[in-house]
């Protein structure tokens, strides 16, 4: 019988959270009344009598507030103001903001899909992935059981060579040799850290993302000296034709060095293993990756920075030279024959369905999951943690939280397609009709008010 897919969530907060608002007093105003405590559901407010004075009020404890802005409403003498905890407005770097940063603390925490109220005051764009906005037109008519129903959706998704077509035997039998794959519940791959960090961390952070990934039907993959705790590694030196360097993996991963075909050789001959080939994101990449399909590659993983820029164009996204990959592979005749993991920038759910647009079969999370797992404070691409920073003194507690992630994420991408109309991640691959780029919005939206020549006549122009 059918087992419908489900990860089991539960809350797994950290010991210590900074706190996202500071509830401001204002001492010279306040008069002790003692009415913001009574508002305040939450304990923020409360009486010190440990200073000797029953009227004085204690410190208000920022973690527990939520911003409801009742006790300021409340208050007789408006000596209450809300600010951003200035500890919070420090975290994270320029892309990694505050409110990303919180956004991905609740995910973890919870497992549940963050809500943030009804409309949308933002900007409707943006750089890197807020220039793409996906097209929901199947929103006013959901799948017809509703995306957690008894309808299926599936977030599958398959990564290595696939073959050409499929040849058979008389009686049915598929003759075709089938390359192998790894099959993944959601597209979802956990990288290894892109910060330094000494072994035994990396082995711990390892440790904690194995039993999630397992769980939630992912892959992890880890540098090759952290091995055996994971389905995937990353070659540390060029590949060798050992056998035994491979066994028990799904999944191997070699750097793009000028004899990576000879490699790919090398190590399809000595195991039965999926290789992929990391191609940094940058001008000539894909050129470079229909070249190594041709070579026989089954899967490209395309990386770029933690901030999701090309390494020699600092102007360029993830998403540009996804699309660049995605048009030179069907140009070349081989785009069904190849998958492709996007990495780099990926720091919330819905860069997962706009990479998956874009030409991705499945992204990978590095910085995000660190974050995700309680790392607060980094810069960049020149970080470094520690198993502190990053939670991992509790290990179960980090497997949690993980799994919560991949948990919130999934669910997410279920809203992306049951709004879509898609009931499977894999047609989502390469939809580029689904994506709609701003540039291209807007170009068509100004043409409409471009006056025609004066020789032409348009009716419908005033
Ligand atoms: S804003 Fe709301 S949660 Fe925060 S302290 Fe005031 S009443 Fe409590
Ligand atoms: S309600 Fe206002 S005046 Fe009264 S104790 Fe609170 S902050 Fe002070």
């Amino acid at each position: 019988m059918f087992k419908r897919f489900h990860v089991e969530t539960k809350g797994a907060a950290l010991d210590h959270e900074v706190p996202r608002i500071e509830v401001f007093r204002d001492h010279d105003r306040c008069i002790g009344c003692g009415l913001c405590g009574k508002a305040c559901v939450y304990g923020v407010h409360g009486r010190e009598p440990s200073l000797g004075d029953f009227t004085k009020m204690a410190l208000p404890v920022h973690e527990r507030c939520v911003g409801c802005h009742r006790c300021v409403n409340e208050c007789p003498k408006s000596a209450l103001e809300l600010r951003a905890h200035p500890e919070f407005l420090a975290l994270g770097d320029a892309y990694y903001t505050p409110e990303l940063i919180e956004t991905l603390r609740y995910e973890a925490e919870t497992g549940r899909v963050p809500v943030s109220g009804a409309g949308y005051r933002g900007p409707f764009t943006g750089p890197g992935f807020d220039r793409l906005w996906t097209d929901m037109s199947e929103i006013v008519r959901p799948t017809r059981d509703g995306i957690h129903g008894r309808e299926t959706i599936s977030t599958e998704a398959h990564l290595g060579r696939r073959p050409k077509r499929l040849e058979f035997t008389l009686d049915g039998r598929v003759a075709t040799r089938l390359p192998p794959e790894v099959r993944l519940q959601a597209p979802f791959v956990l990288l290894p850290p892109p910060f330094a960090a000494p072994l035994a961390w990396r082995k711990a952070l390892a440790e904690a993302l194995a039993p999630a990934a397992a769980e939630a039907g992912v892959l992890l993959v880890v540098d090759e000296d952290v091995r055996p705790v994971a389905g995937g590694m990353r070659l540390s030196s060029a590949a060798t034709a050992d056998p035994s360097r491979y066994r028990g993996l799904a999944f191997v991963e070699l750097r793009d060095t000028p004899d990576a075909e000879r490699e790919l050789e090398t190590i399809r001959a000595a195991s039965d293993v999926v290789v992929s080939v990391l191609l940094r994101a940058s001008s000539g990449a894909a050129e470079r990756g229909l070249g190594l399909a041709k070579a026989g590659a089954g899967l490209l993983h395309l990386a770029a920075d933690p901030h999701g820029r090309w390494s020699d164009r600092p102007d360029k996204h993830l998403l540009d030279g996804l699309r660049e990959l995605e048009r030179a592979l069907v140009d070349g005749g081989l785009r069904d024959e190849v998958t492709v993991v996007a990495s780099g920038g990926i720091a919330r759910a819905e860069h997962a369905p706009k990479a998956i647009l874009c030409g991705a079969d499945a992204v990978g999370l590095d910085l995000a999951a660190l974050v995700a797992l309680g790392l607060r404070r980094f810069d960049g691409a020149k970080g470094f943690f520690t198993p502190e920073e990053a939670g991992l003194q509790d290990a179960d507690r980090a497997r949690q939280r993980a799994l919560n992630l991949l948990n919130s994420w999934r669910d997410q991408l279920l809203e992306v397609m049951g709004a879509m109309g898609l009931r499977e991640a894999r047609r989502m691959q390469g939809e580029e009709g689904r994506a709609m780029f701003y540039e291209d919005l807007q170009a068509e939206f100004l043409k409409l008010f471009t006056p025609p020549a004066r020789k032409e006549f348009d009716p419908t122009y005033g």
